[in-house]
């Protein structure tokens, strides 16, 4: 059974994924830590966005594995990446990377091939669009953007980092109109999706409203 989990940055998604996974015992894959292990890699590898065969050999010798604590590790090559995913400078730059079409060919490739078969919670920003269009269950996070500045600003500090609530507020409009605009699989609600907002639901609500909705189908 796929779980197709989308919405805008700070919706939400990676820990409602995460803890709906565990309950279900399902696997969980954030494709939104793919990405941004590509664009980490780019800026590690000095890799000329425009030059195609250096990023067809970037994205052709690139592997991922989810691994440790149910699966929420993200493995790039063998390296736990997880700590340098939130930095700043792949966050404003994996936008940038996500809207180039070789680069999400090869990974939605790459997400359904990991998803063959099993019963698996994604999560993303095309999951219930492109990836898996035929999803079992979809569901579409959104909150209030102050509210979703506020979350990464409280995860950011837990991580040591300061940043001011405005330069977050702005950063993520930023990114999301960046997601929503693009050519190649913008971010959007799939017509058949469960919209959930999460402004003011805690995260176990927002977990009990999903597994409650998919258990009615299981049972
Ligand atoms: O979910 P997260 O905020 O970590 O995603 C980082 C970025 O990766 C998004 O802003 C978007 O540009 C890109 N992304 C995407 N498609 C997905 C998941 C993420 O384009 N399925």
């Amino acid at each position: 059974m796929v779980i197709a989990i989308d919405g805008p940055a700070g919706s939400g998604k990676s820990t409602t994924a995460k803890y709906v996974a565990e309950k279900l015992g399902f696997i969980h894959i954030n494709t939104g830590a793919m990405y941004r292990g590509i664009a980490l890699k780019c800026i590690q590898d000095d890799i000329n966005m425009e030059n195609s065969s250096q990023l067809n050999h970037l994205l052709a010798h690139t592997k991922f594995k989810f691994e440790k604590e149910g699966g929420s590790t993200l493995f790039m090559d063998g390296v736990d990446i997880s700590a340098e995913l939130a930095s700043v400078q792949v966050t404003n730059f994996v936008s940038q990377v996500s809207a180039i079409s070789e680069v999400r060919e090869k990974l939605v490739q790459y997400q359904r091939d990991m998803a063959d078969g099993l019963d698996v919670v994604l999560e993303g920003r095309d999951i219930g669009t492109v990836v898996f269009p035929n999803a079992e269950h979809k569901f579409f996070l959104v909150a209030d953007i102050h509210e979703r500045a506020r979350r990464r600003k409280k995860e950011m500090e837990a991580n040591g980092e300061v940043v001011s609530l405005e330069e977050l507020t702005s950063e993520m409009e930023e990114r999301d109109r960046k997601d929503t605009t693009r050519r190649h699989s913008p971010l959007k609600k799939a017509e058949d999706a469960v919209k959930i907002d999460t402004t003011g639901l805690s995260i176990e609500e927002q977990v009990n409203h999903i597994v409650e909705i998919v258990n009615k189908t299981i049972k």
